[in-house]
């Protein structure tokens, strides 16, 4: 019988997008956890990913190439996880560019919005919360909104100011999620459907969502992740088997003070479900 993996984690981020800690000490986290099987999916870019599976080898981590790709859909923002994916593929390479130029023309606009509501030089401070100015995210703001001294924590400052419909959030266009799934595949990777407890969806339109996910060639779920609850990774559950979708476990990791679930700390995948790794 397979024992490997032990202790899969397949969706975290390192400096290489809104993570805390740089792609080698993410490897050297895991495995001091005692994951076996990591992916590293930093949010819209493969920067990471060199360094991570440098590290990974000195370890004996196996690393899985990983993104986690911005997607619009029924404007609600959902997110895509590719598995597996050909860090040099163009198409994916020349998608994920694009969306990165977006997303620091939407972080300018975000510190205009606060600076309008009495924050100034939020964006200015949060660059160097990034490593480069076309990662900033809402992670970034928050963590200078933090170091301002103006809130204590970076939920509460997304509760007041940067979830949707707060004053520093602004709306954007990202991938359509056709595009998302399309690069993934493209690139040889297996397209999965990131923290589906976390969409403003309801019953109606996370089916819709499903569907359309399915029509274009995506194929897994996290079932198990940092950001479900028991009841949520059940309800999943209950609909990976009933779609026969492939089911993942991930942490989405961020860093120690930021994240409830440690690398590698995850439930494990409740029982009758094919896990996505057998196909990585
Ligand atoms: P962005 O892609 O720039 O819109 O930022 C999304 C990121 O913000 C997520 O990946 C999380 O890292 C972080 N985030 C979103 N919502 C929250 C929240 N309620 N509390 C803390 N961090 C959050
Ligand atoms: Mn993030
Ligand atoms: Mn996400
Ligand atoms: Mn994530």
């Amino acid at each position: 019988m397979s024992t490997f993996p032990r202790n899969p984690d397949l969706h975290c981020h390192s400096t290489a997008s809104d993570g805390w800690l740089p792609p080698a000490e993410v490897v050297r986290r895991a495995h001091a956890n005692g994951v076996d099987l990591l992916a590293l999916t930093d949010h819209d870019t493969l920067a990471g990913l060199d360094e991570a599976s440098a590290e990974a080898e000195v370890l004996g981590v196996r690393l899985v190439p990983g993104v986690e790709i911005s997607v619009t859909f029924a404007s609600e923002t959902v997110h895509i996880v590719g598995l597996g994916v050909d860090r040099h593929d163009a198409a994916l390479n020349v998608g994920l560019a694009a969306l990165r130029e977006g997303r620091q023309q939407r972080a300018q606009r975000m510190g205009e919005a606060l600076a309008g509501i009495g924050l100034p030089g939020v964006y200015e401070g949060a660059l160097r919360f990034a490593q480069n100015p076309e990662m900033v995210g809402r992670a970034h703001l928050a963590r200078q909104i933090v170091a301002s001294g103006h809130m204590p924590d970076v939920g509460t400052v997304f509760r007041h100011y940067l979830a949707k419909g707060k004053p520093g959030y602004v709306e954007h266009r990202w991938a359509r999620l056709e595009d998302a799934v399309g690069w993934i595949r493209g690139a040889g990777g297996v397209a999965v459907i990131a923290h589906p407890a976390r969409y403003r969806l309801d019953d109606i339109g996370m089916e819709h969502l499903f569907d359309r996910f399915v029509a274009c060639g995506g194929e897994g779920v996290e079932v198990v992740s940092g950001a479900h609850s028991d009841d949520e990774v059940r309800r999943y559950a209950e609909l990976a088997r009933r779609r026969g979708l492939l089911a993942s476990r991930a942490s989405d990791f961020h860093g120690a003070g930021e994240s409830r679930i440690d690398l590698g700390a995850c439930p494990p995948l409740p029982d009758g479900l094919t896990p996505v790794w057998t196909r990585l």
